[in-house]
């Protein structure tokens, strides 16, 4: 079953001589449960797709549907309930609240939507991540890629339609890196979460189930 997919989008910045075209036409299509590298060299637009594909960002043109609703038809506050509930966001710099401890940081999408929290979904996905023994800790206190577990199983905890994940190893050791995305994709197949992570690694897109390559905006 198709979970996401664009029609055409464009995203062009600037005019003239600096004009860049940051997405040109891309069309995809993933399915429920796709584990998926979105790879290409930098400046090559992936950042751009991967804000369009979460609404954080729009297109100048194309469209974006998640679970069969278009992007671009949601009002800004129905945009931000949307996100809320229907996507997952992974960052670099793990994006934690440092004020709040790892289960407050886990459990805050869900509270911020008043739902009550799926008490065994929660002890599977803290249980796969290991952070038992961490829920009490706060996020300074934690290494990278701790913290980026604590990111995932935030990301994970409100089952999303996709979670999108934007270079979440950058910031990590080799060893780190290839856990943390060791983990992400034994999440997608456990939890059938679909889940899309952009890499400019190529041993990090050979684990996935498919590599959408793109250079210069157009996917190839
Ligand atoms: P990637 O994530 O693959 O490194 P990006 O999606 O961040 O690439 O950027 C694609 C292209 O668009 C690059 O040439 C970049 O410089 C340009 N770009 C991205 N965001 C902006 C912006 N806000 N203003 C101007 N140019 C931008
Ligand atoms: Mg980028």
């Amino acid at each position: 079953m198709v979970i996401l997919k664009t029609n055409q989008l464009k995203k062009t910045y600037g005019t003239g001589e600096t004009q860049v075209h940051a997405l040109d036409e891309v069309t995809i299509q993933i399915d429920e449960g796709e584990f998926i590298a979105i790879v290409g060299s930098s400046g090559s637009g992936k950042s751009t797709l991967l804000n369009m594909l979460g609404g954080l960002d729009t297109p100048d043109s194309g469209e974006v549907i998640v679970r069969r609703k278009r992007l671009n038809q949601l009002s800004n506050d129905e945009l931000t309930i949307f996100r809320r509930r229907n996507i997952g966001f992974v960052f670099q710099n793990y994006n934690l609240v440092p004020i709040l401890n790892v289960y407050e940081n886990i459990t805050l999408p869900l509270k911020l939507d008043g739902i009550e929290i799926d008490e065994v979904y929660f002890e599977r996905v803290t249980k796969k991540l290991q952070l038992q023994q961490k829920l009490e800790q706060m996020p300074g206190n934690l290494s990278g890629g701790q913290q980026q577990r604590v990111a995932i199983a935030r990301a994970l905890l409100t089952k999303p339609a996709i979670i999108l994940a934007d270079e979440p190893t950058g910031n990590l050791d080799s060893k780190n890196s290839l856990e943390v995305v060791a983990l992400l994709k034994s999440s997608a197949y456990d939890f059938n979460q679909t889940i899309a992570v952009v890499t400019h690694s190529e041993e990090i897109a050979q684990m996935a189930d498919r590599i959408i390559r793109i250079e210069d905006g157009k996917v190839c």
